[in-house]
């Protein structure tokens, strides 16, 4: 995509757009609601036009091609079944169309049934089948015709939890086995991270950090990247001249140099799992109060006031059998950053 751009009246909803997506690449298009997402996707498909720049597969511009001609497919939120085909209908539809041979065509789709399992329920209609069943043979359905590029536009929104957990790890080994590039769209940063080789974080249009899921999530660009993706606590501090920052009476040395606000103050983003309770008086750290904790099984957060009056939540990885809610509420306690943060 070079220099892309895309707007609807006056309202621009893809501004710029520069990114290149390499062959057999999973990439997730990440950002909240309205950011320009679907839009892109529409225009790799074919299914929009920009206004300017170019869209290139292959060295060739595909700018003004009809999705037809495009060797791209598209699995959507809601399937988009046939209801009145079976299963084995629904993947043979597009090969039909294309004009693939009766025996080839047969062969295509047993062997992509089973890939995604289904070979035994090829003769049951989309209603017939579960929300993961059906989920499958959408994306069945669009590898089958052997794609460039798969786009998929929050395939997994309608499954539950459990299905999507399961659904997100069989995405990814088709996505292997297949070696077909995949272009994901999703606003949920979990699902971004855990699947992709790439992340673009996507905000009003623009693309804002393009990069691995450790990349965007340990060194986010910037702040609306850190708060978007993964939780984040925000500690007001004051720089001094020796290169440190105090939170009270805590002095600790950061790495960058950092610029005051006219206040004198900086805000330091600390993600909940690099904070650390002490409940020792005298141990090195900042004062703090506990507000609240919450049992989250694996995980215990701790909720805290710190005495520069920022409330902090501290994530503890929960690995006693026993004691896990060790602090009492309204404890006074000391925090600090684990090293090396
Ligand atoms: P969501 O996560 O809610 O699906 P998104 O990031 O996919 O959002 P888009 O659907 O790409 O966002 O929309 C981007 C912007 O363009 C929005 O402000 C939307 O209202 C606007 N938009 C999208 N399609 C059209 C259209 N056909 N006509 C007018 N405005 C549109």
């Amino acid at each position: 995509l070079q220099s892309v751009e895309k707007s609807f009246g006056r309202h621009k909803a893809v501004n710029n757009v520069n990114l290149r997506i390499c062959q057999g690449e999973f990439i997730s298009l990440l950002g909240p609601s309205g950011c320009g997402k679907t839009t892109l996707l529409r225009l790799i498909g074919g299914f929009e036009r920009p206004d300017s720049g170019h869209i290139l597969l292959d060295q060739q511009r595909i700018n003004d091609w009809v999705p037809q001609k495009i060797p791209v497919n598209t699995v959507f939120q809601n399937y988009a079944l046939f209801p009145h085909l079976s299963v084995f209908e629904n993947l043979a539809f597009g090969l039909k169309a294309e004009g693939v041979s009766r025996a080839e065509l047969r062969r295509r789709v047993l062997t992509m049934l089973q890939t995604v399992q289904l070979e035994n329920l090829s003769d049951r209609r989309p209603e017939e089948l579960s929300g993961g069943q059906q989920q499958r043979v959408a994306l069945a359905r669009a590898l089958v015709k052997q794609p460039k590029i798969l786009l998929l536009d929050e395939p997994l929104n309608a499954l539950d939890a459990r299905l999507r957990q399961q659904m997100q790890r069989e995405l990814k080994q088709l996505q292997r086995t297949t070696g077909i590039t995949f272009i994901f769209v999703t606003h949920d940063q979990d699902e971004a991270l855990s699947l992709s080789d790439r992340v673009v974080v996507m905000r009003a249009g623009e693309l804002v950090q393009v990069g691995s899921p450790e990349e965007i999530y340990a060194r986010p660009k910037n702040e609306f990247v850190a708060q978007f993706v993964g939780a984040i606590n925000w500690i007001h501090a004051k720089p001094d001249v020796t290169g440190s920052i105090r939170v009270g009476a805590f002095v600790s040395k950061v790495q960058k140099s950092v610029t005051p606000n006219c206040e004198g103050k900086v805000r330091i983003g600390v993600r909940p799992e690099h904070l650390r309770i002490n409940v020792s008086k005298s141990s090195e750290g900042i004062d703090a109060r506990v507000l609240s904790q919450q049992y989250k099984g694996m995980f215990i957060e701790v909720l805290l006031e710190l005495c520069s009056g920022d409330v902090v939540c501290v994530s503890r990885f929960n690995d006693s059998a026993g004691h896990s809610m060790a602090y009492s509420v309204g404890a006074e306690v000391k925090v600090h950053w684990a090293p090396g943060t």
